[in-house]
């Protein structure tokens, strides 16, 4: 295999990658948009629903066909190979990356480029060292003596959906234990990051030696791509990340078909602080969160819990932290919040800004689109105060650098208000005595919990919501369970 760069076709676009070979869309070409300075930067290809079919039969044939999903040291190799032939191109594919989302430059050393692409090892390992079967031993149900195994087999042909916000991250958290684990995937990616997929499609064709089909790159403006899969009997799995609307649509979706769906959805997580916590570094860790990449993360931290006593000194200390962290240039070095991905996304976020004001909240900071930014789809860092938990601020999911505090009136209040959500994706405890924090992680309905600063996110740790977040988890050997199915074999002795 050669080694490309990753340019783009002469008319500045990519290419979908359907049964092993890169083709222009059936649908033409659609916009490729700077969110930091609104400027077109390209074109990617525009898949069509006939793209979509094609797609899938790609993906079933090689499923069907080929002995992909029986050969795990092939498997192993190959996404050796993609590691390996990304990490050669990550200088190339930063740049591309912090253009087209808009992510701080900082990011793509961790979560939206090096970290995903990294990860990609400790899938090839689980698929070698996975135990494929299970010996049961003997028993004699119905009066005879049979041995029996379990057998885990891939699930068949997924469908992967996934958003914008750390595109990378959430493709390969999809892509990498799905083809580990022997499926065939589809992959559609969010209309606003095309190329961070496409770009991987590329270096796929021409990098690596996976077989024509096995994974498959649809990127398009049309949501019902995605609906296409989900309705498809020849799709055995739905994997989503998204919003809770979109998810519960997937999910109708698919019923008809009876497929599996596993579903990464929103959150509006709490940040709980304890009594005896250290208030200024809790209040800075939270102030740092809610701000990174523009408070684009599902998992973020948008409530700020703090002891009623301490709300005057706890707002003081949080707005101080977010006004030294203004919205600004993502390439800039030292940048934590960059654009929100689109015009759209602001218009929703002012939405909700007014919406707080109209509720009588009090905006600490921020507030609106920064002074200083010409161009970009930029929000300045905001605090709201003056609002109970029950303020729609506080209970939907904004997606925008924007936290809202609540007072709350000791360890089982705050655990109380946290969970008084239809979300249950994460969460955050500070203090001191491990008895009263471990009450608090042990209250709170979230799929993962951080501690003074703990750090959850990890290629062997399961990410996933409990209640409206969610219906599975991704990474880890949980996550590579889901693209799995089991075969008991049962033989007289
Ligand atoms: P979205 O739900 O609008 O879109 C997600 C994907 O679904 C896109 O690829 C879109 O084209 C596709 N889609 C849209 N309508 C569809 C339909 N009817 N059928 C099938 N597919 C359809 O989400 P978004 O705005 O791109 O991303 C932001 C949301 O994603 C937020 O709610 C955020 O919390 C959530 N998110 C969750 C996680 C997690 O792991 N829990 C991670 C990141 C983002």
């Amino acid at each position: 295999m050669t080694r490309a760069s990753i340019s783009l076709r002469p008319d500045n676009a990519t290419d979908l990658l359907i049964d092993g070979k890169l083709i222009p869309g059936s649908g033409g070409t659609f916009e490729v948009v700077n969110p930091a300075t609104e400027e077109v930067i390209g074109q990617a290809a525009e898949g069509t629903s006939a793209d979509m079919d094609a797609a899938i039969d790609a993906a079933r044939r090689a499923f069907d066909q080929t002995d992909w999903s029986r050969n795990h040291a092939f498997r192993a190799h190959c996404l050796r190979q993609l590691r390996d032939a990304l990490l050669a191109h990550a200088d190339e594919l930063r740049e591309l990356t912090v253009a087209e989302v808009g992510c701080p430059t900082f990011l793509t050393h961790g979560p939206q480029l090096v970290g995903p692409i990294t990860d990609l090892g400790y899938f090839a390992d689980l698929a070698e060292s996975y135990s494929w079967t299970t010996d049961l031993g003997e028993a004699s149900p119905m009066g005879i003596k049979n041995r029996r195994e379990l057998r885990a087999e891939a699930i068949g042909v997924v469908g992967a959906i996934t958003p914008w916000n750390f595109p990378h991250q959430i493709n390969f958290a999809k892509i990498g234990p799905a083809l580990a684990a022997g499926c065939t995937v589809i992959l559609k990616p969010a209309p606003d990051t095309p190329w961070c997929a496409a770009l991987v499609g590329k270096v796929i064709a021409e990098e690596t030696d996976f077989p024509p089909g096995v994974i498959n790159i649809v990127t398009s403006t049309d949501h019902l791509l995605g609906a296409q899969l989900c309705t498809d009997p020849r799709v055995d799995l739905i994997s989503f990340t998204g919003s809770t609307d979109t998810g519960r649509k997937v999910m109708a979706a698919a019923a008809p078909t009876l497929k599996k769906v596993f579903l990464e959805l929103g959150g509006k997580s709490a940040f709980i602080v304890l009594d005896d916590a250290d208030l200024g570094a809790a209040c800075s860790m939270a102030a740092f969160s809610v701000v990174t990449h523009a408070g684009q993360g599902c998992a973020i931290t948008t409530r700020l819990l703090v002891p009623r006593e301490t709300l005057g000194a706890a707002v003081e200390l949080t707005k101080n932290a977010m006004a030294g962290l203004a919205a600004a240039d993502p390439t800039r070095p030292g940048t934590v919040c960059g654009p929100l991905i689109s015009a759209r996304q602001r218009e929703r976020v002012e939405e909700y800004l007014r919406l707080a004001r109209d509720e009588g909240g009090v905006i600490e900071v921020g507030g609106g689109r920064p002074a200083d930014q010409e161009k970009g789809f930029f929000i300045e860092p905001t605090l709201i105060s003056g609002l109970d938990n029950s303020a729609r601020v506080a209970q939907e999911e904004i997606f925008g650098p924007v936290l809202v505090i609540v007072p709350h009136d000791g360890d089982q209040d705050a655990i109380d208000i946290a969970n008084d959500s239809p979300y249950g994706l994460s969460g955050a405890v500070w203090g001191t005595d491990p008895d009263r924090i471990n009450a608090v992680v042990d209250g709170v309905r979230t799929g993962t919990m951080g501690v003074n600063g703990g750090i959850w996110y990890s290629a062997d740790v399961p990410f996933g919501g409990y209640k409206q977040s969610g219906i599975g988890r991704e990474m880890g050997v949980a996550g590579f369970s889901e693209y799995l199915e089991i075969k008991a074999v049962a033989t007289p002795v």
